[in-house]
């Protein structure tokens, strides 16, 4: 079993930007390419979870009511295009709050695998972070990152991972992934 996991503002959608959130789904725009990307990924067998930090519901900025009508447009919208993601898994606690589950602590990746009773073969993580690469390390798995979020090559001397790969979006990422991975 294939297993990508993926992060999802910056790397499904638009990066609302540093220390700013996706507050309604009138604010979610889709990436050019993102949701082909998933197709693809689909039809050549990988699983596909989402386990994204969403620390705004903590702070009160949207309710997880509003952050689950979200999530159920963003699946059906990719539904409608022949695009699946398997499940998608929040952290929506405070940093401070030291949660098992926000990234780059690795509690989502392991929820979503023993929800599915998955043991992959192999697995990755694409996100547009630092925080998501150290998520990858951590649990021993894949790192690619994804340059249409937060990170910039010209922010390369920063970055406290060495991603195991780069790639200008989901879309480039999936190309290579089901070329590879057959
Ligand atoms: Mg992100
Ligand atoms: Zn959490």
């Amino acid at each position: 079993m294939k297993v990508l996991f993926l992060d999802r503002d910056g790397v499904i959608n638009k990066y609302p930007g540093d220390t700013r959130y996706i507050t309604s789904w009138k604010e979610f725009e889709f990436i050019p390419g993102s949701i082909e990307a998933v197709a693809k990924l689909n039809e050549k067998g990988f699983k596909i979870f989402v386990i994204s930090n969403q620390a705004g519901v903590a702070k009160g900025i949207y309710s997880r009511k509003e952050l689950d009508l979200i999530t159920k447009n963003m699946l059906s919208a990719l539904k409608k295009r022949n695009a699946k993601i398997d499940g998608v898994y929040y952290c929506t606690h405070f940093k401070e709050a030291d949660c098992p589950c926000r990234k780059p602590k690795t509690g989502l990746l392991e929820k979503a695998l023993k929800d599915y009773n998955i043991k992959p073969s192999i697995s990755f993580f694409a996100g547009d972070s630092m925080a998501d690469m150290e998520a990858a390390k951590s649990f021993g798995i894949q790192s690619v990152l994804l340059l249409s979020g937060r990170e910039k090559i010209s922010s390369k001397d920063k970055w406290t991972v060495k991603p195991d790969y780069i790639f200008d979006n989901l879309l480039v990422a999936s190309h290579y992934l089901c070329s590879h991975y057959e």
